[in-house]
């Protein structure tokens, strides 16, 4: 469910018009609902609700400091993947024990800081990081929490470039190293075994590889119970898939979190989830503008102001997004066209051969689902300064992110002396 819809022919965000942002602030800009987002992670704060839970928003989804506060505000921790993600959560005043730092590259510095902030756990990846996080945590003085991010591998059965959960992933410890590297961890002075971790891949959009998943990794918490290395936190990672298009839609939070729950049964463990896609892909959307429209041959080329520099999910993964006019005209004819951007590369798209109303020059379109993977992974190429963000609550709406200018896109280049 989200909060985008056209009343009287103009897409509207909750209650405000977008081409009276658009008017405003320019395009192209991404424009995401407050609603929404606190609609989606309250369904899924809802959906655990019978269990021991704490639900950690995945920074890398979307990590605007605006979304980050509105989140923490309801209740939500957060998973971060850098330091960089630690500093944000840091500016919006969540406490170390609401953080859960994952990742396979952890430097020592990033380590070091995560020490210093006293977060809730390291998702461990590697013998090497266990061994590190363990040294650094002596010279520190303290004891670091950690769960092992153990790879189950079982089919995602998701796009490649997105599927972690699979022998051939780089992401975990293998499953079959795994209880010889708990039985190792216990020995480490420096080393509080907190827990286990678990993330396969995004977005899913059956629970069965879950479940699977799930299954093969309660039975390691078993064995590990029996060892004598009993865990408290079960963090089955983020990955829930979300409606992109109108096939068959993903499982709703609730029966995803009853699956989950029926497999717990009889487990104590206070469970993490972290989900990101799901809280912020639909309550976001990109507005840009038509810039041209060109005939080649047989193919109509909608030639927009954003590219794949501001949402690469396309060109990355092939991803399918809804596009619709910002505003409707009557009688707008239908026609099969590509949807592109400005950029130099073939891979820069947003929709091919899609059946869609019939543009103009200077027309508004709204790329839908871009609230997660959007922002967050736009980029400078092309020397294109990074969209602005808007972000609306009820009829209000406020600019959370300016427009990069030219002056601090280049500001750190020097020429060699
Ligand atoms: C990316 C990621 C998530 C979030 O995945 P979604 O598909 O956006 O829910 C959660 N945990 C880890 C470790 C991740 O890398």
């Amino acid at each position: 469910m989200d909060h985008f819809h056209y009343q009287d022919d103009r897409l509207h965000c909750e209650e405000v018009a977008l081409d009276r942002i658009a008017e405003a602030v320019g395009t192209p800009f991404f424009c995401y609902s407050g609603k929404t987002l606190r609609h989606h992670l309250a369904v899924f704060q809802q959906a655990f609700a019978k269990a021991k839970h704490l639900v950690c928003y995945s920074v890398k989804a979307n990590s605007n400091l605006a979304i980050l506060d509105l989140l923490a505000r309801d209740g939500a921790g957060f998973d971060i993947v850098s330091g960089g993600e630690l500093e944000r959560v840091r500016r919006i005043g969540c406490p170390g024990h609401k953080i859960v730092f994952s990742g396979v590259g952890k430097t020592k510095e990033e380590i070091r800081q995560a020490l210093e902030y006293g977060i809730l756990m390291f998702n461990v990846e590697s013998r090497s990081e266990l061994y590190r996080i363990d040294t650094l945590a002596g010279e520190l003085g303290v004891r670091a929490s950690v769960a092992l991010r153990i790879n189950p591998d079982v089919d995602p059965n998701t796009h490649p470039h997105i599927s972690t959960g699979l022998k051939r992933n780089k992401f975990g410890i293998p499953y079959h190293n795994a209880l010889d590297l708990y039985r190792d961890a216990q020995r480490l002075s420096h080393i509080q075994l907190l827990g286990l971790d678990c993330h396969i891949g995004s977005q899913l959009t059956t629970l069965s590889p879950f479940v699977d998943a799930l299954k093969r990794i309660l039975t390691l918490v078993s064995t590990l119970k029996h060892e004598g290395i009993p865990l408290a936190y079960l963090d089955l990672g983020g990955g829930l898939g979300i409606p992109y298009d109108q096939s068959r839609p993903p499982p709703l939070p609730d029966h995803y979190a009853s699956a989950l729950l029926r497999e717990l049964d009889g487990f104590d463990l206070t469970l993490i989830l972290e989900p990101g896609r799901v809280i912020a892909g639909n309550a976001g959307v990109l507005v840009t503008r038509v810039e041209y429209i060109k005939d080649n041959e047989d193919k109509r080329f909608i030639i927009t102001d954003a590219g794949m520099n501001d949402l690469m999910r396309p060109a990355l993964y092939d991803a399918y997004h809804g596009i619709q006019p910002v505003v409707r005209r009557f009688g707008m004819e239908e026609e099969v066209v590509d949807v592109v951007g400005p950029i130099c590369e073939s891979g820069d798209f947003f929709a091919r051969n899609r059946l869609l109303p019939a543009f103009s020059e200077g027309d508004l379109l709204a790329v839908r689902s871009s609230g997660a993977y959007g922002f967050s992974m736009s980029s400078n190429y092309n020397t294109r300064p990074r969209a602005a963000e808007v972000m609306v609550q009820g009829d209000r709406f406020a600019i959370i992110r300016r427009r990069e200018t030219l002056d601090e896109l280049l500001h750190n280049e020097i020429l060699f002396p």
